[in-house]
């Protein structure tokens, strides 16, 4: 039988979490799982002894009672075959366990199970299963039936200062700052109010954040909870910091105090391109006259999700004439946004709508040359140029969120600007900024 398996031992009290994992090749003799051959992978071991913290003290104590086998799944392997080789026969059971938390007739080919075995048991005491980065299920063999809880990682978190500088695209200067696809997302939710960054970040645009990052056996994973970013772009700052008020409201803030998010969305699209501007004196294509254009026309394919760029209330949902497939939303104040040639529909007419939901899908409907949103503004139902039109901006923090916020701007204004190094955690907190508090 071919097998790579690497055995993690460890102490019985270090089991239930995930630091600090001790190794020890002592018991693998002694264990009783005789039909398996167990290759120890030296590099494990040596990367894993390099982070476990007191050494020396480790090394003093005996050989433990268990040790963790780790079965990587292959192509096509089912539980129902892999865990009878281990010991367990009543696989059913075992599904039947974990079912409110996954469904384990459907485990993924190159996820890990974890048995854990004690010295002289022939069978596992538990199976562990990773449901995603932060859970794991473990079906727990000791009682009958097995019973399944679902254990959190526990990370350690380490403030970190990024800077990055677009080069070639955004995506390789954040993938190469160790930085995922999901954090660039965040980074123009951010900016999503004063800026597009699929057509307005330059080449040389610079990012500064401070974030937890996020460890796990003394491993990097991935970055934590975002505390402050700037962004440079063709000569103009943004800085925002993340605060969360005294009723727990969280958002990002200038360092003025006023609100990064604003009541309206610059576009209806996430990734837009403006094929055709407003234009009231503009040459139909179609009906081959002189017909105003009152919207702004986004090219992007059939299907593509439109939002409500704000919220309010829907005042028209379906056909609409020349418009098709068609939905108006009435903002607070004087504004009305409309959203045409939707290839379907997502809401009612009379139906509440919050900024950024989704209202219906690009399409081709009414009079259309091929799929694109025709995206309408008008204030005081008189139509206004979606691009230029001055938007309300957004209330300030109140008052009595200014000193508390200024102790937060002012803790992470100097890492941005270069001036200081991260703080220590636990020097004194805000109340509901407790962030640096986790950094243990
Ligand atoms: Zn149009």
């Amino acid at each position: 039988m071919k097998e790579t398996l690497i055995l993690h031992f460890k102490p019985w009290l270090d089991m239930s979490t995930h630091r600090a994992r001790i190794l020890a090749t002592a018991i693998v003799a002694s264990l009783s799982v005789g039909l398996l051959s167990f290759a120890v992978n030296a590099d494990a071991l040596t990367d894993h002894a390099a982070i476990s913290k007191p050494t020396a003290a480790l090394k003093a104590r005996p050989p433990s009672r268990f040790a963790e086998l780790v079965h990587t799944i292959r192509r096509g392997e089912v539980l129902g075959a892999i865990l009878p080789r281990y010991g367990v026969t009543d696989v059913q059971a075992v599904v039947a366990a974990g079912k409110p938390y996954a469904d384990l007739t459907r485990i993924r080919a190159g996820k890990d199970l974890r048995l854990r075995f004690e010295r002289d048991v022939p069978h596992p005491l538990s199976i562990a299963y990773a449901l995603d980065e932060d859970r794991t299920l473990v079906i727990d063999l000791t009682t009958d039936p097995p019973t399944a809880r679902v254990e959190e990682v526990e990370y350690e978190t380490r403030l970190e200062v990024r800077r990055l500088t677009l080069t070639s695209s955004l995506w390789d200067a954040a993938l190469s700052a160790g930085l995922r696809p999901g954090d660039v997302v965040r980074l123009a939710e951010i900016f999503q109010w004063e800026l597009d960054f699929n057509t307005e970040l330059r080449n040389g645009a610079s990012f500064t954040i401070v974030s937890d990052d996020l460890y796990n056996d003394g491993d990097f994973t991935r970055p934590g909870a975002f505390y402050a970013v700037r962004l440079l772009n063709d000569d103009k700052e943004y800085t925002a910091f993340h605060y969360v008020s005294s009723d727990g409201t969280e958002g990002w803030y200038h360092p003025d105090g006023s609100a990064s998010k604003k009541p309206f969305l610059r576009s209806p699209l996430e990734f837009a391109r403006v094929t055709s501007s407003y234009n009231p004196k503009r040459y139909h294509p179609i009906l081959k006259t002189r017909r105003p254009h009152l919207g702004t026309d986004f090219g992007a394919p059939t299907g593509t999700p439109v939002r409500a760029v704000g919220d309010g209330v829907v005042v028209i949902a379906g056909r609409s004439g020349g418009h098709g497939n068609r939905v108006k939303i009435d903002h607070a104040g004087p504004y009305a946004t409309s959203y045409s040639h939707l290839s379907k529909v997502k809401v009612k007419n009379g139906q509440r709508v919050r900024q950024g939901d989704v209202i219906g899908l690009v399409g081709s409907t009414g009079l259309s040359t091929g799929p694109h949103l025709h995206y309408e503004v008008t204030v005081n139902g008189n139509h206004t140029d979606a691009m230029k039109v001055k938007f309300p901006t957004s209330e300030p923090l109140p008052a009595s969120e200014l000193a508390a916020f200024a102790q937060v701007r002012d803790r992470w204004m100097p890492v941005l600007d270069g001036t200081a190094p991260l703080p220590v955690p636990n020097d004194g907190l805000v109340d509901g900024q407790d962030a640096l508090a986790d950094g243990d």
